[in-house]
């Protein structure tokens, strides 16, 4: 490969979180059964007019802004001809000459390095419906409940030159998109799903060579696969002296290689023109910083600001981040607590954990990030084990009360009474005598069992500290008493 560079642009289709289709008011709800939300204007029945979905439009602008793009003041939908049997109309109202934006770019960090990759377009269209084809092949049925859904359609410039570097784009866009609240980026149902366009340039020369565009990838890690085969495939045309044939190829994830679809159809062949039921929308300078003010701050972003701000390690910042509502409660909690790596530990391990087990997610989390900070504090002043809150976490997720009040409710708060633990670490030892004999013959790690008992004896109350304490004082004196006898 060291000759060529790989030259590598993407298309991207996001299915925008509306409730409703783009054009009509159908449902866009996932899993329906076929044909069952669907109307005679995403039927394309004649003598309908298409409505244009408002939140559609404004998720449309909003994302061109986040992706820093021009807005175009008065945009435009076209009609794009072409007949499949997933197409009622025999045309998808899409957006040629005037898109929602245009000439942005999206900033990503491929080890350690800021790269930006500008952004084509952004443009908004509605989605097909989906073909299904029975397994003998010998019937196809059609299901439009996905006609008209609401699709964004990204197109960077062939800015990516690697596989890998075009797998980190995919996930910088993403966690963008989620953060800005406009998809849910399943991709499991189809609302994030990408082209790979991919040439070989030869190092040093400006031309670029001819591409292929690789389809049917469904994972980022198939989209980087594909790529890296394809780059081989290329590579091993052009050293063979061949061509490289502008195609449409397929991604087959069971053989792990690329086929050809079909020969690359041109724009000329859709007969873009105006769609006359639609009129031009005026993007007005007062939404534009309406939208503006709800875009949050962005991953990339976020990442270097929680790193410096709070000295967290990258691997802890890339865990936060990747949830924006995780993020959120870090930094809410932070604002009532002092020790961020313990309190990033503990919502990454424990609260997280927990919610994982309660099949649950961090939005639902009913303690409040103030009582999280508050439960930390308990641990540090030593007034409960991070045992025991370990093992109360469950209930105060699901259920919001005063961490303090349930702590000296159930009577959980820590032992760190002397006297008392004393006598149980007495009664430990005198209950393990071959333990005790181990440690006397240097045997450290006995201790961490010794302590193991007094845990267990008090139900994880006790202070682990004191007791280890406590627990060699006695076990050394014991020695003193049998010698002075
Ligand atoms: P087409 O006219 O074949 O549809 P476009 O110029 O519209 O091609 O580009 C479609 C996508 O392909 C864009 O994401 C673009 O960045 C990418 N692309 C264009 N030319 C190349 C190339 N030579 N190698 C790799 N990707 C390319
Ligand atoms: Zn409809
Ligand atoms: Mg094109």
């Amino acid at each position: 490969m060291n000759k060529y560079v790989p030259v590598i642009g993407l298309e991207i289709h996001v299915q925008l979180k509306t409730r409703s289709k783009v054009f009509c008011t159908c449902s866009t709800k996932f899993g329906a059964p076929p044909n069952t939300q669907t109307c005679p204007v995403c039927l394309g029945l004649p003598g309908v007019l298409p409505v244009l979905n408002r939140k559609a439009f404004r998720y449309a602008i909003k994302t061109a802004l986040a992706l820093n793009c021009q807005i175009t003041n008065s945009v435009r939908f076209d009609r794009k001809n072409y007949y499949y049997p997933d197409l009622p109309k025999n045309y998808q109202i899409s957006q040629y000459a005037l898109p929602v934006g245009i000439r942005g770019y999206l900033e990503i960090e491929n080890e350690g390095e800021i790269k930006r990759v500008r952004i084509r377009r952004v443009h908004l269209e509605e989605d097909a419906g989906k073909l299904i084809h029975s397994e003998d092949g010998r019937f196809s049925f059609v299901d439009y409940n996905r006609a008209g859904t609401p699709l964004l359609e990204i197109v960077t410039e062939p800015d990516i030159n690697s596989p890998q570097e075009a797998y980190v784009f995919l996930q910088e866009l993403r966690t963008t998109l989620l953060y800005l609240e406009v998809s849910d980026c399943n991709m499991e149902e189809g609302s994030l799903r990408c082209d790979a366009n991919i040439s070989l340039k030869r190092k040093g020369e400006e031309q670029l060579g001819t591409k292929t565009e690789l389809k049917n990838m469904n994972t980022f890690k198939g989209v980087r696969q594909a790529l890296e085969y394809e780059a081989h495939r290329q590579l091993m045309l052009l050293e063979d002296g061949k061509a490289v044939l502008p195609e449409t190829r397929l991604w087959d994830p069971g053989k792990q290689a690329t086929y050809s679809m079909r020969g690359k159809e041109e724009v000329e062949d859709y007969r873009y023109f105006p769609d006359p039921d639609l009129v031009d929308y005026e993007i007005s300078e007062e939404l534009i910083q309406e939208l503006r003010r709800e875009i949050p701050e962005l991953p990339l972003y976020r990442k270097r600001r929680i790193k410096e701000q709070y000295e967290l390690p990258d691997r802890d910042v890339e865990v936060l981040i990747r949830d924006k509502h995780l993020a959120d409660y870090f930094e809410q909690a932070m604002k009532y607590y002092d020790r961020p790596k313990f309190l990033c530990n503990f919502l990454i391990t424990d609260i997280l954990g927990a919610v994982n087990e309660l099949k649950s997610n961090i939005q639902d989390v009913k303690l409040h990030p103030n009582n999280c900070a508050k439960l930390l504090t308990m641990i540090d002043k030593g007034l409960i084990s991070i045992k025991i809150a370990k093992q109360i976490i469950k209930d105060l997720i699901i259920s919001d009360v005063d961490p303090e009040t349930y702590i000296n409710q159930k009577g959980l708060v820590q032992i760190s009474e002397t006297s008392q633990l004393e006598k149980i670490v007495e009664k430990v030892i005198g209950d393990n005598p071959s333990a005790v004999e181990d440690y006397r013959k240097g045997k450290e790690k006995v201790i961490g069992f010794l302590v193991g008992e007094v845990m267990k004896l008090t139900r994880g109350k006790a202070n682990p500290g004191l007791v280890n304490e406590i627990l060699r004082d006695k076990i050394k004196q014991e020695v003193q008493d049998e010698k002075i006898n």
